[in-house]
């Protein structure tokens, strides 16, 4: 249980509800979420014994009913521009193997980005990747309004909640967002098997990168993004601003595309990091301005 009290969703349940005892999502006034859409977010292993939790922004390709699909065909949103492919798969499957706790997101990233800042340019997007999208076409603030109070805020809010739930435990938890990225960009191809992305928090990427170079594995060091980038909302807001050790990390989209994929690379990244997240020396809130 919450410590906001909000009962969090089983991963296979449609009845969410908050505080209030309503569905979260269909409060009285709700404009955008019907019954038959998914809930703004998904949680998985709540109860998980590890001190990290998991959080994919970009899980799902879902896009609520009264949306109509944005305007954009059925084939738009089985694109990469809806989601990120095999991120949310191998959130799960991350979870199970560390035995943490993950807050997926419920809604496709067109919607409204939940990686993204409420003022930045690209939290609705119009156009995407050479797509145009007609439903985000001259948004007026009402219609970002309800997406932000009904989607993004929700999301947001679960994953503070469940951060919440070690500091009342008196313990600090690391933070790690999954994402996932195409293998070809502007016809190049992308040699990464993964990207670990961070600003300045070294402690849990820098050891990522040296294990999983150690392993074999084909390592971007802040590529194919850099976690530098001002663009980021979620790894920035829950996790550097109150000093957590994170870490985003990216998978190369045609290695999860497979359950088989999606298990190996599961089975991998966590034994990286179990021996990571084992080091109690980890779990010590850093004063921002002791960060290089
Ligand atoms: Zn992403």
């Amino acid at each position: 249980m919450l410590a906001t009290g909000r009962v969090l969703q089983n991963k296979n349940s449609k009845s969410q509800t908050d505080v209030h005892g309503d569905p979260v999502g269909l409060r009285s006034g709700s404009a955008l979420l019907v019954p038959g859409d998914p809930a703004p977010y998904e949680t998985v292993n709540t109860g998980g014994a590890a001190r990290v939790l998991l959080v994919c922004d970009h899980a799902s390709r879902a896009i609520p009913a009264t949306l109509a699909n944005l305007g954009l065909p059925d084939a738009a949103l089985d694109r990469h521009i809806a989601c990120d492919l095999g991120a949310g798969d191998l959130t799960r499957s991350l979870a199970q193997s560390l035995d943490a706790p993950a807050v997926l997101a419920g809604f496709s990233r067109l919607v409204v980005d939940c990686n993204r800042a409420l003022d930045d340019p690209t939290a609705f997007l119009a156009v995407s990747d050479g797509d145009i999208v007609p439903g985000n076409r001259d948004l007026d603030v009402a219609a970002k309004a309800l997406r932000e109070q009904e989607i993004y805020w929700p999301y947001h809010q679960a994953i503070e909640a469940q951060l919440d739930e070690y500091r009342l435990n008196g313990l600090t938890p690391a933070l790690i967002a999954i994402h996932s990225f195409t293998p070809f960009y502007d016809r190049q191809a992308r040699p990464w098997e993964i990207g670990v992305l961070w600003d300045k928090d070294p402690r849990i990427p820098v050891q990522l990168i040296h294990r999983l170079r150690d392993s074999g594995v084909v390592v971007g060091d802040n590529k194919p993004y850099s976690g530098k980038h001002p663009a980021d909302f979620t790894i920035d807001h829950h996790g550097e601003e109150a000093g957590l050790p994170c870490v985003s990390i990216e998978i190369r989209q045609d290695l999860v595309r497979s359950a088989e994929g999606v298990a190996q690379w599961a089975r991998l990244l966590g034994k990286v990091l179990a021996d990571i997240l084992a080091d109690d020396d980890l779990y010590r809130p850093r004063d921002r301005e002791n960060l290089i």
